[in-house]
């Protein structure tokens, strides 16, 4: 690559330029580096654009071709080896790497690569991709990486071999390969111990969380924090060794020594166990592993990093849990333009509408809500400013969604909406007259929502003028905290109308599951008979915290009993009495003692008991498993009593087409129900485990226990 002196990177006296205008001038600069290196013989790279500006400096600019965010692959390593070589050649005066992408610096490793790699083509890769950044670590000019928006993961680990990172306010940085079920395996474990505070580089390892540029300055990963405006002047005093990175060698040499380590190590695992089971997480613990014994060398730690994390890519966890990210990714890309919503009326305040029309304000629609009574719409403000606050975290922004949030007793904003979403009680004759009078007053084209649980479609549709706008956008409880959206489809639908839903949802940060208007459409249908055995295992006297137990060590977040609490028991009921006769669902009778619980009151969280009594916080009171009576008590099949039946709905949802593939089927039970992500969703778990091992066993339960359990015809399908 030859040089170029031509013009300046940007004068650092204009006011806040963006990263678009310095990457139009690094495009000039790239350009003519291009034209002569082409005419020098020299390869153009793809990933790369460099040039040196007039002080001697070259710039490195990371934009791969094609991509909205950079990530880093083996080719951006290869590429960047090729400059390094330059640099070592014709020596500059700096090295400065930063991204050309809007959206920030990069976003990881390319993940892609990971899907069903061995161990040892991971190691190979990884190898040389150490080679590299190792190589870029020893450059003798002052290397500078310049990061702003999200410098995750192997884009950290890039930006970590660099001699200083000046982070630009907006940057957050983070390690989130626990995620997926790894941890750093690009240098990030010991460059990030060596540079920031060893509690605080493993906490962030070990969360996967976030870090915003203040913090991440204050605890020594980034050397300053600097606006747009200053990064020239920033640039010029590290090349001209003006910028002093505090001493930081305190808190590293207090962890230099295991035995201080192992202190630490002992209350990080406790922690870690608080939030995953080893058995099916073994990452996290696999990395206390490496800093506890090799924290003290980093040759030895940088050689154990490589071989940890090469194991673990092989593993069932991290190749599922890469499985989800792409789930994730698949479910979002069902958006293919923009919704063309900007209003937004909900017709309800109660426990949905009004988190829904919170969440909507939060996500930049302007949002109205009505509900006949005005209580209700108080109580959803107040709701909504806490779970606002809880999330945005900081005032201003609070302040502007809750702006975008108006009451609206009369409901006069449903004649401006592009969207009207009814949230009212799960009543037919009701919602068929609220949706009547709301389609009265909406403006043509605008979008008429139900979110209903179980009602037909079709149903809700009679009387309507126009039934093809009619869609169904189906949101689960909490609306702040469950990603799935299921978008009911119904025969007279606009297909139109369905697409601006589906892209609504997804401009909403929420993951839309596309499903037929069959009662309960799958999440719920799925989710009642597990439920439902888990009652009537109570009711043959297994303790209701081992049923608990044992299902959330299969992996589920939440067990069967807790959960029936949670729905609230009137409504399980219910729900099981709709599915039964809607959808000839053979559920289990539910017992006598459960019904005279929903007579007296006793309807679960919402009432302070339920299947458990609850304390203030609403949290269950549950007996700690080890003073629970004898285990012997214990039937072997239960986890398969509770997930076979979950597994065996599924399928029939396949079958009937309520859901199109098994692969969304995977996502809408993972990001609705939460599913184990680590078993990658329950089509993942029965193919896993095999069809025909599933097939014998759900034989057997229907031999012992009878119809329920009987396999629906769809398996001999798949
Ligand atoms: P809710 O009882 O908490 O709230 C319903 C609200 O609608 C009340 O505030 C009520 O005053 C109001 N309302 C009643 N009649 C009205 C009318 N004619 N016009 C305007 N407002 C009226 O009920 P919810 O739990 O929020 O459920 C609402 C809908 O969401 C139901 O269809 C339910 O099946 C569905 N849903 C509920 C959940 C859940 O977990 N609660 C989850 C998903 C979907």
């Amino acid at each position: 690559m030859s040089t170029v002196r031509k013009t300046k990177p940007r004068s650092a006296k204009r006011a806040a330029p963006d990263i678009r205008e310095q990457a139009a001038m690094l495009d000039a600069l790239a350009d003519r580096a291009l034209e002569l290196s082409a005419a020098a013989g020299v390869e153009p790279t793809g990933n790369w654009r460099s040039g040196r500006d007039e002080d001697g400096v070259a710039w490195w600019v990371l934009d791969r071709p094609g991509k909205s965010v950079n990530t880093i692959d083996r080719s951006v390593l290869e590429e960047l080896n090729t400059l390094i070589d330059e640099a070592e050649a014709h020596p500059p005066k700096g090295v400065v790497i930063r991204s050309g992408k809007p959206s920030g610096f990069a976003a990881g490793a390319d993940i892609a690569q990971f899907v069903g790699a061995s161990t040892t083509e991971i190691s190979a890769m990884l190898a040389d991709g150490h080679g590299v950044l190792d190589r870029l670590a020893a450059l003798r000019m002052p290397v500078i990486a310049v990061v702003h928006g999200h410098c995750l993961g192997a884009g950290l680990e890039l930006a970590l071999a660099c001699r200083f990172r000046l982070a630009v306010s907006n940057a957050s940085l983070g390690f989130p390969e626990v995620m997926l079920g790894l941890h750093p395996g690009l240098g990030g474990t010991f460059r990030s111990l060596k540079v920031a505070d060893p509690i605080e580089a493993m906490t962030m390892m070990l969360t996967g969380r976030n870090m915003p540029a203040r913090r991440a300055r204050k605890i020594g990963l980034v050397d300053a924090v600097v606006e747009e405006r200053h990064v020239v002047n920033a640039v010029r005093a590290a090349t001209g060794g003006e910028l002093h990175r505090p001493d930081r060698s305190l808190p590293a040499r207090a962890f230099a020594l295991k035995p201080a380590r192992s202190i630490a190590a002992r209350r990080m695992r406790a922690e870690a166990r608080k939030k995953a089971d080893p058995a099916h997480y073994p990452a996290p613990f696999q990395l206390i592993d490496l800093w506890e014994q090799h924290g003290g060398s980093e040759e030895r730690l940088r050689r154990a990093e490589l071989e940890s994390f090469a194991s673990l890519v092989e593993t069932p966890t991290a190749q599922n849990l890469v499985r989800v990210f792409f789930l994730r990714e698949a479910m979002r890309a069902q958006k293919d333009g923009a919704s063309g919503i900007k209003r937004v009326h909900v017709i309800g305040a109660g426990a949905m509408g009004g988190d829904i029309a919170a969440w909507a304000a939060r996500e930049g629609f302007r949002v109205s809500l009505s509900d006949i009574d005005n209580r209700p719409i108080g109580e959803a403000l107040r709701k909504a400013a806490k779970m606002l606050e809880g999330t945005l975290k900081d005032p201003l922004k609070v302040r502007d969604a809750l702006d975008r949030l108006v009451p609206d007793p009369a409901g006069a904003g449903m004649a401006g909406a592009d969207l009207v979403i009814e949230a009212a009680p799960e009543r037919l004759e009701l919602k068929q007259s609220i949706l009547r009078k709301a389609e009265a007053r909406m403006k043509p084209g605008a979008i008429l929502a139900t979110n209903t649980s179980a009602l037909p479609l079709p149903d809700l549709a009679q009387g309507l003028a126009d039934p093809s706008r009619l869609v169904g956008i189906h949101f689960f409880n909490p609306v702040s905290r469950m990603q799935l959206i299921e978008v009911v489809k119904h025969d007279a639908l606009a297909p139109d109308m369905l697409r601006r839903a589906t892209n609504f949802v997804v401009e909403l940060n929420r993951l839309p599951a596309p499903v037929r208007p069959s009662a309960g459409f799958l999440v719920n249908r799925a989710l009642t008979p597990y439920i439902a055995e888990a009652i009537l295992l109570a009711g043959e006297g297994v303790p209701k915290e081992r049923i608990d137990a044992r299902a959330e060590a299969f992996g589920m977040p939440m067990g069967p009993i807790e959960l029936a609490d949670q729905v609230g028991l009137d409504i399980a009921v219910e729900v099981a009495q709709t599915l039964a006769e809607r959808v000839g669902m053979p559920l289990p009778e539910m017992p006598g003692w459960l019904h005279q619980m929903v007579r007296e009151g006793r309807l679960g969280r919402k009432t302070g008991g339920g299947l458990y009594d609850y304390d203030a916080e609403g949290k269950p009171k549950k007996v700690h498993l080890d003073a629970l009576p004898d285990k012997s008590a214990d039937d072997p099949d239960l986890v398969d009593r509770l997930i076979l039946p979950m597994l065996n709905t599924v399928v029939a949802c396949l079958r009937e087409g309520v859901i199109e593939s098994e692969d969304l089927a995977d996502g809408a039970m993972v990001f609705g129900t939460g599913f184990a992500p680590f078993r990658g969703g329950p089509m993942r778990y029965a193919r896993d485990r095999g069809i025909d091992d599933i097939l014998s066993k759900l034989r057997e339960l229907e031999m012992t226990h009878g119809a329920r359990f009987r396999p629906d015809p769809g398996w001999d399908r798949l």
